[in-house]
């Protein structure tokens, strides 16, 4: 950090920082220089430290890390509602993978992300692992809006507006990041060849080769529904995660989104590859997918993090609920109430996500050094009351409504609910276009 970085202070009536495990500070002010955390001080002793600084008193509040969001795809916020209440293959096939056949090129892509950064930044997030066709216009959407990111590079076996071939999408893929991603410092990239059921074994093999030279992480749904292992059981002889394994993906560079079909012995093989999940329990209990054993997982030592999906499964990117999903789910699957506390949820969605992006040491928790990601939380309203417990009532009380400041990289981009750099009317018109186009073309149900 630089020396003249301006100083500025926010004092909540309550601090969460995730590290250490289950702390709430109260009358503790943020100590912000510049783009990074300086220090978490008893208010008046900040106040006598930094006389001079800015202070943003924010009463009845609460301030986190950022959410992180560990699996999305932003651009199918524009496909919110479309095609609901159908079973996921049929959603794919008939509805999802048409009208994306249909419209989806960059400037889909790009409104489509900037409408999901609205979203997530109003309701608390900071950070998203994306995957989707034109990564260049998901970059660009993060970048022109400050917003921090994990950009994946897709590969599929089938032919769509991007790319034709799996070498294709690893030759673009691989442009892409020399291009967009490795000078910007809010956005990281990986792999991330789709799911066991779309990619061939060379296409896996040669993503391998690629990520395991660059060191760059694989992002893959795994074992999202009972019919993905059972049809790879029929096809092949082998549940996905076998076939997987011996490709020789599994590794703490693998991140697996869904989880829901695992028996003890492929749980005992995630733990010792250090394998991380991301986990989508909105997305998973709309589309009937089954659930993921998060509570064995967890038990395991495996690192389980936070993931609301695209909006066309779930149907909102709303951390704060999708917190409250994953704890009272752990509990319903497990039979167990003490399954994911409300702090633990929090850490699921700050820094386990940190985490499966291989950004623990950047972001996820409020530690001196860290960089400034931080949220503000107003639980002022009757329905908070009494605060008996602030982490509770976030976790099980709030929704993103509530979320009233936002910082990305020590930069202010909510403020009293309001965004301060984010144009939203223009978003806004992009969105009315969209629905206008989307609207003629879809078939009567
Ligand atoms: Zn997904």
């Amino acid at each position: 950090m630089t020396q003249t970085a301006p100083i500025r202070l926010i004092s909540p009536t309550w601090i969460a920082p995730v590290i250490p495990a289950g702390v709430v500070l109260e009358n503790h002010s943020l100590v912000v220089a510049g783009q990074h955390i300086l220090a978490l001080l008893p208010t008046p002793e900040a106040l006598l430290a930094y006389p001079d600084a800015a202070n943003l008193v924010l009463t009845e509040h609460i301030v986190t890390p950022g959410l992180v969001n560990a699996h999305g795809h932003a651009a199918m916020t524009l496909l919110r509602g479309y095609a609901d209440d159908r079973q996921l293959m049929d959603w794919l096939n008939n509805h999802i993978w048409p009208v994306e056949a249909q419209f989806v090129d960059y400037d889909f892509v790009y409104d489509g992300t900037c409408l999901a950064v609205a979203e997530m930044l109003r309701s608390g997030t900071t950070c998203a692992a994306d995957t989707y066709f034109f990564p260049d216009a998901v970059a660009n959407a993060f970048s022109h809006n400050h917003f921090r990111g994990q950009v994946c590079m897709p590969v599929v076996e089938f032919p769509n507006a991007w790319a034709k071939t799996e070498d294709e999408h690893i030759h673009k893929g691989l442009q892409f990041r020399d291009n967009l991603v490795k000078n910007n410092p809010l956005l990281t990239t990986a792999f991330a060849p789709h799911s066991p059921y779309t990619v061939s074994d060379r296409g896996f093999e040669r993503t391998l080769v690629y990520a395991e030279e660059l060191q760059l992480p694989i992002h893959l749904h795994l074992h999202e529904t009972s019919t993905e292992v059972g049809d790879a059981v029929k096809s092949r002889g082998q549940r996905p995660i076998a076939r997987i394994h011996d490709l020789g993906l599994l590794s703490p560079l693998l991140q697996t989104v869904h989880m829901t079909q695992l028996n003890s012995a492929e749980i005992a093989l995630l733990a010792d590859n250090n394998v991380h999940v991301a986990h989508c329990p909105e997305s998973n209990l709309k589309l009937a997918s089954g659930f993921c054993p998060v509570g064995e997982l967890r038990q395991s030592g495996i690192n389980v993090a936070i993931g609301t999906d695209g909006a066309a499964s779930n149907n909102n990117l709303d951390m704060l609920e999708e917190m409250r999903t994953a704890a009272i789910l752990a509990k319903a699957v497990s039979q167990d109430a003490t399954m994911v506390s409300a702090f633990d949820a929090l850490a699921m969605a700050t820094i386990n996500g940190a985490r499966l992006l291989g950004l623990e040491d950047t972001i996820g928790s409020l530690e001196p050094g860290k960089r400034a990601d931080f949220i503000a939380v107003d639980l002022s309203d009757l329905c908070f009351q009494p605060v008996l417990n602030p982490v509770s009532q976030l976790v099980y009380a709030a929704t993103g409504h509530q979320v009233s400041h936002v910082w990305i990289d020590g930069r202010h981009l909510l403020a009293a609910g309001q965004f301060t750099e984010l144009d939203s009317q223009r978003i806004r018109a992009n969105t009315r276009q969209w629905q206008h186009k989307i609207s003629q073309f879809r078939k009567p149900a």
